[in-house]
This record gives structure tokens, C-alpha cells and sequence, in this order.
């Protein structure tokens, strides 16, 4: 901005453009705007004063017009105002609503961070969620918790369980909470836990899973999603999942699961025998009291949504 207004005075300087420059100022002053901003401060100015803020009355009405084109302006977004600046008049700029909201729902979105999820997660919204009968339930669950933890996000609640077929909206109603807590300021972690079982996997090698692991553990709200879905290790089972489970519970942290299994299922079908075909019954029972600590079962039934549309 300074930019502009020494290089009008330089190119006047050199070029001697007076005839023009006098145009442009005629010009200038007869923009509605800057008229209209005169006269609102004609107490505090004097006619030095606006000769002295010609180079910024240019730059306004430049801008100005950039802005109204929608093109090429210096900072897109933001539109250009008058402000009295002690002994001159300056220009400065302003976001616009539209620049606010974007600004603020790019906020939103930042705080739902997910982990190996598919995009159109983020754009999931309770508000978008389509009811039917079979979904009624799971929605007023959600409903509830997200109300009762705005309400007292220090104190513990008990999260979802969400289980139900391939396709039933699980993973969307997830998105869905996860957006509603964003709205006020809460931060959640959403993740496919299968791709993270094996990325934690690769990562020992590399020596570096406890960074990755330490963010889960930690995250205000998690949600563990297709949980079940592939076959666990039981270095998974214990020492990533019990592990997280268990900080989750001491710091009484909410953790939401969805599976296509209920609760049973994944004792007894996946948790109790092992990648290797061991059966480890007490370890599986133990996981699983964490999980029924930390979550309700919800069932969702309904028709596959994925090729519905
Ligand atoms: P699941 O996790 O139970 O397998 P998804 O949540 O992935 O199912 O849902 C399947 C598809 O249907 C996705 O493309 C999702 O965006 C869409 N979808 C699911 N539930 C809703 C809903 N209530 N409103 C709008 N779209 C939905
Ligand atoms: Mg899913």
C-alpha cells in the first residue's frame, strides 16, 4: 500500500503528468464514497490534510473497484475502507461476512481431525442427517451426549457404541457428532482403526509410534471406527488398543467405537482369538469392560446407503 502511493508521486515526479494527475484527483473525488466520507469527517479535516491523503484516496477507489469486479485485489476477502489516521486519511481493509464464515467454518472443520477417513466425512452435519425409523435411536443417543458434554465437557460421558451392517450410516453419524462438538469449540479425533492398527505396525520399525499413539490417546474426544473390521495382533489388541482404552478410562476421556459387530461378536470373534489363532479369553474380556465402560451399544439398522445414490 505505501507502494502504490510513492510510486503515484514518483511517476507525477518524473513525468511531470500534472494534467492527468489533476484528472485523476478530480476523479477521485467524486467517488460516492470518498464524498460521502468528507463530509462525515469534515470537522477534522483540513484541505491539506486531504491533498496529503490523495495517494491513499487513490488507492481506495482503486481497490475499491478491484473489489467490486472481484478480481486482482491485494487481499482477497477483504474490501477496502476509509479510516481517519490522525492527520490523514487511510485506507484500510476489512474481512467480509463471507470471509468471516468461511473463516469460521474452516475453524470448525479444523477441529474434527481424522486419521485415514474418507473425505466426505467433513462435510457430514447432524443437521444433514437423514432419519428413518431405524435410525431414530442412535440419532437422540447422539443427540444426547453431544448436549450433555457442551453442557460439562470436565465431566465424564459415556459415548457410543455405534454397531450395525456395511453401509448403515455408522461412520457418518460419527462425522456428524464430531461436527456438532467443533461448533463449540471442541477438538475430536476421528480413526480408521484398522489403517492405524497397521501404520502402527510399520511405525515400531521406524521407531517412531509414539507420537501418532500419544495424539490418539490424548485427543479430547476419540472415535475408533470399523473396529473389528480386520484381524488383530495381540500386540494390537494389548499393547495399542488396551493401552489407549485404559489412559481413556483413567482420564475419563469420551471414546466413541463403530462396528459391524455388536459388542459379542467382537469379544468372542475377534478380540478372544488372535492373527495367529490363539485363544486368549481373559485378555479379550478385558478390553472389552474398558470398551463397555467407556461406550453404550447403539444399534443402527437400515438399508446400505453406498449405492443408493
Ligand atoms: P457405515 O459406516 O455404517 O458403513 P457410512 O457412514 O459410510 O456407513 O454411510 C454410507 C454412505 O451413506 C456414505 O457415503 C455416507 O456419506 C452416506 N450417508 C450415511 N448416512 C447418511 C445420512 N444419514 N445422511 C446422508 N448421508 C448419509
Ligand atoms: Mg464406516
Amino acid at each position: 500500500m505505501e507502494d502504490m502511493g510513492q510510486n503515484l508521486t514518483r511517476l507525477i515526479k518524473e513525468r511531470q503528468l500534472d494534467h492527468q494527475y489533476s484528472e485523476l484527483i478530480e476523479e477521485v473525488l467524486k467517488d460516492p464514497d470518498v464524498q460521502a466520507f468528507l463530509t462525515d469527517h469534515q470537522d477534522q479535516l483540513t484541505e491539506e490534510m486531504v491533498a496529503k491523503s490523495y495517494a491513499k484516496l487513490y488507492e481506495f477507489v482503486h481497490e475499491k473497484k478491484k473489489f467490486e469486479r472481484n478480481d486482482g485485489m491485494m487481499a482477497p476477502g477483504y474490501k477496502p475502507a476509509l479510516v481517519m489516521n490522525f492527520k490523514f486519511i487511510d485506507v484500510t481493509y476489512v474481512p467480509t461476512a463471507e470471509l468471516v464464515a468461511r473463516q469460521k467454518e474452516k475453524e470448525i472443520r479444523d477441529r474434527v481431525r481424522s486419521m485415514d477417513m474418507p473425505k466426505d466425512i467433513r462435510s457430514a452435519t447432524m443437521e444433514k442427517f437423514e432419519l428413518t425409523d431405524a435410525r431414530r435411536e442412535a440419532m437422540a443417543e447422539a443427540l444426547t451426549f453431544t448436549s450433555n458434554y457442551i453442557e460439562n465437557p470436565k465431566d465424564f460421558h459415556k459415548a457410543l457404541y455405534l454397531q450395525g451392517s456395511f453401509g448403515v450410516g455408522k461412520t457418518y453419524l460419527l462425522g456428524a457428532i464430531a461436527h456438532d462438538l467443533a461448533k463449540h469449540g471442541h477438538v475430536s479425533t476421528l480413526v480408521h482403526f484398522p489403517s492405524f492398527a497397521v501404520e502402527m505396525k510399520q511405525s515400531i520399525a521406524k521407531n517412531n509410534m509414539g507420537e501418532k499413539l500419544d495424539a490418539v490417546k490424548k485427543t479430547p474426544i476419540l472415535m475408533l471406527d470399523d473396529i473389528g473390521a480386520d484381524s488383530m495382533s495381540s500386540w494390537i489388541r494389548d499393547d495399542v488398543l488396551g493401552v489407549i482404552l485404559q489412559y481413556r478410562m483413567q482420564e475419563q476421556l469420551p471414546t466413541f467405537f463403530s462396528s459391524n459387530f455388536n459388542m459379542q461378536q467382537l469379544e468372542s470373534e475377534h478380540l478372544r482369538t488372535t492373527q495367529r489363532g490363539e485363544d486368549e479369553p481373559l485378555k479379550a474380556k478385558r478390553i472389552m469392560e474398558r470398551i463397555r465402560y467407556l461406550a453404550k451399544e447403539i444399534q443402527m439398522t437400515g438399508k446400505n446407503r453406498r449405492h443408493s445414490s
